[in-house]
């Protein structure tokens, strides 16, 4: 299959006209990761992605958010794949060409020891002026012969360290890419499932506190409903960037679902991490996003629930506390913050109701 760095910009144009109304029929929202998959369907690049999303079609079933989300993932996460596996067989390729190199300086190395061997042997013989002048000759040709092949073999060797560099990039970047969401640039679903675990056995093993802030933007549905959703998609970089300045350190803040945001806050009290997400909510209400002709929107806020790792506590329990406190933020009114401490309270308050 071609590249598609390849592909000829008339024959784009083409496949343009054609994806636009497709995904206009199914209103999907033109994001890049959407056009990939659309992309692909019309031009059958993928035999599988074209039956999946035919049956989809035909069944009516909606090409909502996190559908789309699963099947971009399903089928463009494995080109990260098949990128590793290209490096992969590339750093192969490099060092057996580099073993066989080897290999064959090390039998000319044998080869020039035998004849070393053979020259001291005669020398202890008494050799005449000519069997002299006939051993002198080999040694300076065959000494000649072993010095350019280690050179050779030094240039090959010099080759792979660079292009083991090139490669390490190349690994640092998909590996970089593979945690990172495409929208906002910030750490996405996977980075944060790592996190998480990691910081919670951290937590675990040093008794130190571990926070867990998960935030959601209020009525993003009208919002995008309203102004459409390259605007909303601008909202959400705009609510990461925000958070992004908020985060210190060993903080980790994640995409974790379409209009979610989760802070992790390793070696910090409830009480701080209650704090900071309160001057996060307050930095967002404040601020202003413009639309595309350069007017401001209407006022963008988001709720936030609060929660603290318990030591020995599953990862499910850790999140779910987290996302009823949100819950229970969408509940009374959203823009605002709870933590475990006031969920506690909202919810004996509920009980003697
Ligand atoms: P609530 O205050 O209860 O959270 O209401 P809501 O409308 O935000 O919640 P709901 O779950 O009903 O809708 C979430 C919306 O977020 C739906 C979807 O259009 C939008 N959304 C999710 N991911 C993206 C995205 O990547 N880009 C854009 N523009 N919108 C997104
Ligand atoms: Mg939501
Ligand atoms: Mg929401």
């Amino acid at each position: 299959m071609p590249s598609l760095f390849d592909i000829p910009l008339d024959e784009s144009v083409e496949v343009l006209k054609r994806v636009l109304p497709l995904m206009s029929k199914q209103r999907v929202p033109t994001i890049p990761q959407n056009y990939a998959i659309w992309y692909d369907f019309v031009t059958d690049r993928n035999d599988e992605l074209s039956s999946l999303l035919a049956e989809r079609i035909e069944a009516g079933k909606s090409f909502d958010s996190q559908a789309c989300r699963t099947i971009y993932e399903r089928f463009f996460l494995d080109e990260l794949h098949s990128e590793v596996d290209e490096i992969q067989g590339a750093v192969r390729g490099a060092v057996e060409s580099v073993l066989a190199e080897l290999g064959s300086l090390g039998e000319d190395i044998s080869h020039y020891s035998e004849v070393l061997g053979r020259s001291s042997e005669s020398l202890q013989e008494n050799p005449t002026t000519e069997e002299l002048n006939k051993l002198v000759v080999e040694l300076v040709h065959e000494t000649a012969r072993t010095k350019s092949r280690s050179k050779e073999v030094e240039g090959s060797l010099h080759g792979m360290a660079s292009e083991l560099t090139d490669l390490r990039a190349q690994v640092e970047r998909l590996s970089r890419d593979s945690r990172t969401d495409a929208l906002t640039g910030v750490a996405n679903r996977r980075a944060f499932d790592e996190g998480i675990k990691r910081m919670m056995k951290e937590s675990n093993s040093g008794n130190s506190s571990l926070c867990l802030l998960l935030a959601d933007i209020d009525l993003f549905k009208s919002f995008n409903d309203t102004h459409g959703h390259l605007v909303g998609d601008k909202v959400l970089r705009f609510v990461a960037q925000e958070m992004e300045q908020c985060v210190k350190g060993r903080d980790l803040l994640a995409r974790y679902g379409g209009e979610e945001f989760a802070i992790l806050l390793p070696n910090t009290p409830l009480s701080g991490a209650r704090m900071l997400a309160e001057s996060i909510r307050a930095i967002i209400e404040a601020q202003r996003v413009s639309g595309d002709d350069g007017k401001e929107l209407d006022k963008v806020t988001i709720s936030i629930g609060v929660c603290q790792f318990r030591p020995g506590e599953e990862l499910t329990s850790f999140i779910e506390r987290a996302d009823e406190c949100l819950y229970a933020c969408k509940n009374s009114g959203r823009n605002m913050v709870m933590s475990e401490i006031e969920f506690a309270e909202y919810n004996a308050k509920l009980r003697s109701v």
